[in-house]
């Protein structure tokens, strides 16, 4: 297949999964933000053109079943991967919405989760395995920003630079390790134990980034109106704690986000209008 033929059909799924996700979700975009979002999807396949036509085995789901917590709880691990294979070897890719450089700083956590799907790939279904691997599909800032002002010069540079694909290594001396933690942390969560971070953590830069943790993660948090640590570090800061109480209690994202959110919702199709046939 040519080349344009492949961008015209990723188009075309785009538009099919925007509508699906729409529907389901409840959540427009603008125009302008959902181009860009096509753009990042554009440049991530050009970036990984060679894994992504190699690979054999998409979407694989691999089960770890009848597990054990230490309070007698049982539970099952699941993990969605992809494999690609070729005559020399066999590479697992997990697929992450995480930045490369959140990611480089923070392997272990990777490598623990794919030390579990690499153990349940070999030992519990007999398959060979080489390589494992993260793969990152975050917009990069600068590739964002020298598309936004269409500066090709600086598009073919941030292209050139960006490696989305970070290789890990796999242990299996830790998987016993891993799956341990997993059961501590299904009985916290059986138990309603749900300690939040603390507020120093949220005052700090997340590993590897320039970013607050309280900025980064919990400002994406759905709990952060009832979560102590979050309260506490959105009122601590700013003019005087009523200023920055109300602007804690008004605090639906940036003036950008909100009217992109009124607009895509208004020019958006109510569900009653749509003609099914419109969604393949
Ligand atoms: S706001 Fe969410 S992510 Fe942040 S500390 Fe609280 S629970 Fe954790």
């Amino acid at each position: 297949m040519e080349e344009y033929e492949i961008f015209e059909k990723i188009k075309e799924y785009f538009e099919d999964n925007y509508e699906l996700m729409r529907l389901e979700g409840g959540h427009a975009l603008t125009e302008d933000v959902k181009q860009l979002a096509l753009t990042q999807v554009l440049y991530y396949f050009t970036k990984l053109r060679d894994v992504a036509t190699k690979v054999t085995d998409t979407e694989v789901k691999l089960t770890l079943p009848d597990q054990k917590t230490p309070k007698g709880r049982n539970f099952t691990i699941e993990g969605i991967v992809d494999i690609v294979r070729d005559e020399n070897e066999t590479w697992m890719y997990d697929i992450k919405t995480h930045d490369t450089a959140y990611i480089e700083s923070n392997k272990d956590l990777y490598e623990k989760q794919l030390n579990v799907y690499a153990h349940i790939w070999q030992q519990l279904r007999g398959q060979v395995l080489d390589k494992t691997a993260v793969i990152s599909t975050a917009y990069p800032r600068g590739l964002k920003e020298a598309h936004l002002l269409n500066d090709q010069f600086r598009i073919q540079y941030e292209l050139s630079k960006w490696n989305p694909l970070i290789e890990l290594d796999f242990d299996q001396a830790k998987v016993k390790e891993v799956v341990a933690d997993f059961a501590n942390t299904v009985d916290c969560i059986e138990e309603k134990k749900f300690k939040p971070a603390s507020v120093e953590t949220l005052k700090g830069n997340l590993e590897g980034t320039n970013s607050k943790f309280g900025q980064r993660i919990c400002r994406e948090c759905d709990a952060r109106f009832s979560c102590a640590s979050y309260r506490e570090y959105a009122t601590s800061k700013g003019k005087g704690e009523r200023g920055s109480f109300r602007k804690y209690f008004d605090d639906f994202g940036s003036d950008t986000d909100k009217e992109d959110w009124v607009n895509a919702n208004l020019a958006a199709k109510s569900p009653d209008d749509i003609n099914p046939s419109e969604i393949r």
